[in-house]
């Protein structure tokens, strides 16, 4: 039976304060009103994870997330953030490979199977961000390109490995738009991307494997969305920021 996961990115939002009142009011809202047994998961700028680990040590269902970690394990890389030290905070999972990153930043597909390694080397679990622009969908080749990206930041694990990751499929042109992938859309991706591990690594094994949907869900689409038998769950950007929203998706 796979995990069912709704995750928070927060993006680059939330001084210090703003991070520790959202924090508790998820917290409290989790204790009073969920059940059953989805994990909760909070996808914080750096500077809040010390600080959110804290807070959540009473918590069994919500679980703390970087949105990023280097591909070295130390060393002169001025600015960035290594997967051991977000293991020492007590960090759970590192969103990987998110759209913004690969735009923004330029990360490869290459290096995005280095952040992998390492981010499991140090007992951080990936969620591991793939998904295609309106371009790629237009010319249909979103199922290919998409394919394409798990195989070349993933396939190169050992079973055991790819046991660990977690997906999120997130089309470009769904993130922060309010244009959501319509549950078809999504629930044929995500079976696609399942047929596409289990060639690699066995039904079992793309059974087991939780994919999370992502891009402009929000408590009104969250349903439907989750009902589609290959959807596992979300990872939620904007309606992340709101304890009210974030807590009506998680339910
Ligand atoms: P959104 O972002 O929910 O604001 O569309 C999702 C994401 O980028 O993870």
């Amino acid at each position: 039976m796979r995990d069912k996961i709704v995750a928070g990115n927060w993006k680059m939002n939330n001084d210090l304060q703003e991070g520790i009142k959202l924090t508790s009011e998820v917290v409290n809202m989790v204790q009073d009103e969920v059940m059953g047994n989805v994990r909760i998961v909070l996808g914080t700028p750096f500077i809040h994870l010390t600080n959110v680990a804290k807070m959540l040590t009473e918590s069994e269902n919500i679980f703390l997330a970087a949105q990023n970690c280097n591909e070295h394990e130390s060393g002169a890389y001025t600015g960035e953030v290594s997967a051991s030290m977000l293991s020492s905070v007590g960090t759970d999972y590192v969103i990987l490979g998110h759209s913004e990153r690969r735009e923004y930043f330029g990360e490869t597909n290459k290096q995005l199977a280095a952040k992998v390694d390492i981010a499991l080397g140090h007992g951080l679990i990936p969620i591991f961000c793939c998904g295609e622009s309106l371009e790629i969908r237009e010319a249909n080749d979103h199922f290919e390109f998409v394919c394409q990206q798990l195989t070349e930041s993933l396939f190169h694990l050992d079973t055991e490995a790819f046991s660990k990751i977690v997906i999120a499929y997130e089309p470009i042109w769904a993130i922060g738009t309010g244009k959501t992938a319509t549950s078809e859309q999504a629930q044929d991706m995500h079976a696609k991307l399942r047929t596409h591990i289990a060639e690699k690594y066995g039904t079992s094994i793309a059974d087991d494997t939780s994919i999370l949907y992502g891009g402009s869900c929000k408590p009104s689409n969250a349903q439907e969305l989750f009902a589609c038998p290959d959807v596992d769950g979300g990872l939620i950007g904007g309606a992340s920021l709101k304890s009210r929203d974030f807590i009506d998706i998680v339910k």
